[in-house]
């Protein structure tokens, strides 16, 4: 079955001030040719430290942020240059949900407005369906009509989060971006938002990507988790196949939770920084930070190639691995 979502090399270049005339035009590569798909009724997982191009991904997946390059297809369109006018058509199928519930309600207007307001935008229903429509999500989102007259400061952190989830959802979309949605709240809170994310999803049938710094929320919710290092993919695994990460930045990553599949036994702490985007360290960027680094990791990139059954790698340790595995089979055969 075609993927929902298909993104293909895509990427976000931003050029920095030169300090002379003479010196060379530089470059940030926020995301630097990124590719991965998204099946429909499917969470994919979007994880890595801050400032590794997450968040950039989902907006430009939702086109709030304009790409510099790459493809992106929606339920077999290609959606990668739109106009206004078809930009806000698709508005009603692609949703984003912001960390911070705080700052994207507008605090001067009641909810009952602010979930009325991009169904007018649309041009969606009479006043008495749009009344409908808002009563259906409201009663989905665990509120109710009493909610309507408040303004967002007189509600909790998890009932606002509540409303930025309902806001999304009254135009009836398909897919989902959920940027740090739970980030900002309360241990106690943030697993009742996130189980009504599931049973949201389970209803609708939504699709959704899954933005977070979080690993223990990003392994819960997800199916798939993409991994990504100064704006690259650098694994993308299956959460429910057992095997767990192959990637020596995601076994890092992902050793100081309690363990997603068989192979991560031990701790493994990263040594330095996330080294300076304008200027990425050479070959694997990952090289002064790695474990296992070898000496080819230093002037030789490595590129996201299938490792196993929907098990994605970009590293030379297993492109080796790969090479060994085929020599014992033909030298058993
Ligand atoms: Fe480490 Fe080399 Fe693999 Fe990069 S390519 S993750 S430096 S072993
Ligand atoms: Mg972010």
């Amino acid at each position: 079955t075609q993927p929902l979502l298909r993104v293909e090399d895509l990427s976000k270049h931003y050029e920095v001030a030169r300090q002379g005339l003479l010196e060379e035009k530089k470059y940030v590569r926020a995301v630097n040719g990124v590719s991965f798909d998204i099946s429909e009724g499917e969470t994919f997982g979007l994880v890595g430290e801050s400032g590794c191009g997450k968040s950039t991904t989902g907006q430009m997946l939702v086109h709030l942020v304009q790409h510099t390059g790459g493809q992106i297809h929606f339920a077999g369109r290609d959606i990668t240059n739109l106009s206004k006018h078809e930009m806000k058509a698709l508005r009603k199928e692609l949703q984003i949900v912001f960390q911070d519930p705080y700052s994207s309600l507008n605090p001067k207007k009641k909810i009952g407005w602010l979930l009325e307001e991009p169904l007018i935008i649309h041009q969606i229903g009479s006043k008495a369906e749009r009344q409908k429509i808002i009563s259906e999500v409201l009663e989905q989102v665990g509120l109710d009509q009493s909610h309507l007259q408040r303004y967002p400061h007189e509600l909790s952190g998890g009932q606002k989060q509540r409303v930025g989830i309902a806001s999304a959802l009254v135009l009836n979309p398909k897919f989902i971006v959920i940027d740090e949605a739970v980030s900002a709240l309360d241990v106690s809170v943030q697993s009742q938002i996130l189980n009504l994310l599931k049973e949201l999803q389970r209803v609708r049938g939504l699709t959704y990507l899954f933005i977070s710094h979080d690993l223990n929320v990003v392994q819960y919710m997800s199916d798939r988790v993409g991994v990504m290092y100064l704006g690259k993919m650098v694994e993308i695994f299956d959460v429910e196949a057992g095997g767990g990460p192959l990637h020596p930045y995601t076994r890092a990553l992902f050793s100081s939770i309690p363990q997603v599949g068989s192979r991560q036994k031990e701790r493994i702490v990263l040594s330095g920084d996330v080294p300076n985007p304008i200027s990425p360290p050479p070959g694997c960027a990952f090289h002064p930070r790695c474990p296992l680094a070898v000496e080819q990791c230093r002037h030789s990139t490595p590129v996201l190639r299938s490792q196993e059954a929907g098990h994605y790698v970009s590293c030379h340790l297993y492109e080796e691995e790969a090479v060994h595995e085929n020599r014992s089979h033909i030298g058993s055969a």
